[in-house]
């Protein structure tokens, strides 16, 4: 299973902790200046209140991570000679080949035109899964489709350091996401190599207890024969056990009992 984030930010679950521990200490030290029981009651019952927003807080983030592998990105599926599945927004639709009139990239070559014999139009952008897979197996009755253009976009793609599939197009993989390194990263990054393990130790980061590295494949673009990973698999681990503290708990029980 891979971790997913949250659909806000890090940053911001730090904000709220702290807001949360800022409201719990200060109002643990206003009780010291009570002037009634019943202001003191009040200021005990906020406390109480807020020590269970905090777990709960934490708590809800925690089986947020966990639950994420069930939500979903648009995908692709069962391409065949017949046609294609297309989930959308966990709708599957079913499209045969022979439901479209035409098929064509759009401009910017990042998304596919299908027009049905109605004349419809649906676009699926190249940020849904297996998109890639999809405009390499266009069948050659669509004669407007522009399979020149796809040839030389894959021929342009170059092999990524950080998930060895020949899919960087320059500004950033394809496949894994990562993007292109320049000089501002170096305020986050010593050097390029930590960046590159850094992302490496991201997309090889699991849940699971594996004895190896969880390389992802994927069918879309061709693994370049020569790529090794920049991480060991004591490194992800390491990783996983410092960013996840529930994990953390959860994997050194689960070794216990092993
Ligand atoms: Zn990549």
């Amino acid at each position: 299973m891979q971790i997913k984030f949250v659909p806000y930010s890090q940053n911001f679950i730090k904000l709220f902790r702290y807001a949360l521990l800022g409201l719990i200490f200060g109002s643990s030290i206003s009780i010291f200046r009570f002037q009634s029981e019943v202001d003191f009651a009040i200021v005990v019952f906020l406390i109480i209140l807020l020590v269970i927003s905090f777990i709960t807080f934490y708590i809800f983030n925690y089986h947020y991570i966990l639950i994420s592998n069930k939500h979903y990105n648009n995908s692709i599926e069962n391409i065949t000679e017949n046609g294609f599945e297309f989930i959308n927004e966990g709708k599957k639709q079913v499209f045969l080949w022979s439901d479209f009139q035409s098929i064509n990239l759009n401009d910017t070559q990042n998304g596919l035109i299908l027009t049905f014999k109605d004349n419809k139009r649906v676009l699926i952008s190249n940020k849904t899964d297996n998109w890639f897979l999809l405009v390499k197996n266009i069948p050659a009755v669509f004669q407007e489709f522009d399979f020149e253009a796809i040839k030389i976009m894959f021929e342009n793609l170059k092999s990524c350091k950080v998930c060895g599939f020949k899919a960087d197009n320059g500004t950033e993989c394809l496949s894994c996401g990562t993007k292109a390194w320049t000089n501002e990263l170096n305020k986050f990054y010593p050097n390029k190599l930590e960046f590159l393990k850094k992302e490496q130790l991201f997309l090889f980061s699991n849940l699971n207890l594996d004895k190896n590295l969880n390389i992802p494949d994927n069918p879309n673009f061709e693994k370049d024969p020569n790529w090794v990973p920049l991480v060991e698999f004591k490194e992800v681990k390491k990783f996983d056990l410092t960013n996840y503290y529930f994990l953390k708990k959860k994997i050194v029980k689960s070794e216990n009992e092993k």
